[in-house]
């Protein structure tokens, strides 16, 4: 399945607009390939093709966590790396950003209703939060600004 991410507008399948968040569940497990096109959208360039994360990234995490990172779920097989902050809300891919976690079982943003959120590189650094919980939501994003800016200044 082909789906175009233009620069403007909703990405689409066939001309058909897709929501955000079915685009970001699509592109945890996507090869993307981009192409320059002009301004008329005819191609110029085809780029490499690659998945959204890289395996060494996903092995990364995998080895980090060994689980599900899901409070209390110790399931250790069918485990995806997941984005805690979605990339649809400006996450990014770094090992701080990603968690082991079976999505199958658990209802994880942006489909579902809550965030894995905290230090992943911490056995207990993770904490869930309904996304509809701004206090809590506003506290973990000033402590994640606050190791950002610590990690900026080393
Ligand atoms: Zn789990």
């Amino acid at each position: 399945m082909v789906v175009e991410v233009p620069l403007r507008g909703p990405a689409t399948v066939a001309g058909v607009p897709l929501p955000d968040a079915m685009v970001e569940q699509l592109r945890a497990q996507a090869v993307v390939e981009p192409v320059l096109v002009d301004d008329a959208g005819a191609p110029v360039a085809v780029g490499r093709c690659e998945s959204a994360l890289s395996e060494k990234t996903k092995r990364v995490v995998r080895r980090r966590d060994g689980r599900c990172r899901w409070p209390g779920c110790d399931r250790r097989t069918g485990l995806e790396v997941h984005h805690l902050w979605p990339r649809s809300w400006g996450g990014d891919d770094r090992i701080a950003n990603l968690a082991s976690v079976c999505t199958t079982h658990h209802r994880l943003a942006p489909q579902g209703p809550r965030l894995l959120l905290g230090n992943p590189n911490h056995p207990a650094g993770l904490v869930l939060v309904d996304h509809d919980d701004l206090p809590a939501l506003a506290q973990l994003a000033a402590e994640r600004a606050r190791a950002d800016d610590g990690s900026a200044h080393r």
